[in-house]
């Protein structure tokens, strides 16, 4: 077990540190890194998930790339313009909306910044951490789709599956579901309620890739695939899952590497040309050495994998 620490190059989520575990198994390298408000209950999944991939491994890719978003938080026009630009050829962006303290104006001049550097032929998607209420999200929704030029789809622009579904029977604009799948009792009442057009799965909390394609099967929506912000180990999971999806119509969220300083392999899962390739990079030996956790948070790390085992 080596658990490892490495900073993130923006606060993501709240962080400013990045930190996990790797495991080696029959099959491979698997990643263990829930957030550490996640109890020991719902970090289960999680391991699930780090276990398939050091003892079984992955089932066999059907593309060879996977078409990717760039992420833009919610920074002011010139910055998410030059994230944009800078995104290694992504033709699709996320942009981060609902951010307290932000108006609408600061969200529709993201939005045209966004446009602008995209060009007409670009996807945008917005993601509203359900940050907003109904009928904010019904009002805010029509303005930000003007200002976008078309927005393919809104992320969890509101909080309960009961919310999305009526908000998707008053907007235009196509509704992805992401909270309501990854930390739900149960993730089929989306599909039930037809609370959405798009599910995003992520591997890690939902439990390994076959538990993901088998939800995905399931639901019969179309899927978007993205990370939990991992190291380039735990993001080939992603990789794997979205190379083995029979379609793949969206780009993946999983061009996450870049928000690290620093990776645990030699190659990071970047992506070339607005896609990642698929491939399973192994942890570079110095590489862990130079990023291992220090005694504290190693032996916190062992207290938490004793902890899931023991529940497993
Ligand atoms: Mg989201």
């Amino acid at each position: 077990m080596h658990a490892w620490s490495i900073p993130l190059t923006t606060r993501f989520r709240g962080l400013t540190v990045r930190d996990g575990v790797l495991l080696q198994g029959d099959a491979g390298w698997g990643e263990f890194s829930p957030f550490w408000d996640y109890d020991a209950a719902e970090s289960a999944a999680w391991w699930r998930a780090a276990r398939e991939a050091a003892d079984v491994g992955w089932p066999e890719p059907v593309r060879d790339r996977v078409p990717v978003n760039v992420t833009v938080p919610a920074v002011d026009p010139a910055t998410a313009h030059g994230i944009v630009l800078a995104s290694a050829g992504c033709r699709t962006a996320k942009v981060k909306v609902a951010e307290p303290g932000q108006t609408v104006a600061d969200e529709i001049a993201r939005l045209e910044a966004v446009r602008d550097a995209l060009g007409p032929g670009g996807r945008i998607r917005v993601d509203a951490n359900a940050g907003w209420d109904v009928g904010t999200a019904v009002v805010r929704l029509a303005l930000l789709d003007r200002a976008a030029g078309g927005l393919e789809y809104a992320e969890q622009p509101v909080p309960t599956v009961e919310d999305l579904a009526a908000l998707r029977r008053r907007t235009q604009v196509p509704i992805a579901a992401d909270e309501s799948i990854r930390r739900a009792e149960d993730p089929y009442a989306v599909a039930r309620a037809e609370a959405a057009d798009v599910v995003v799965l992520k591997v890690q909390p939902l439990g390994g890739v076959r538990a993901c394609l088998e939800l995905a099967e399931r639901i019969a929506l179309p899927v978007v695939v993205s990370s939990a912000l991992e190291s380039s180990v735990g993001l080939a999971a992603g990789v794997a899952l979205a190379a083995a999806l029979p379609e793949l119509p969206y780009a993946c969220g999983l061009a996450t590497a870049q928000l690290f300083t620093a990776d645990v392999v030699a190659e990071p899962l970047l992506p070339v040309d607005g896609a990642i390739p698929v491939r399973r990079p192994e942890p570079d030996p110095a590489l862990l050495a130079a990023h291992a956790a220090d005694e504290a948070l190693t032996a916190r790390w062992r207290r938490r994998v004793e902890e899931v085992r023991a529940r497993a």
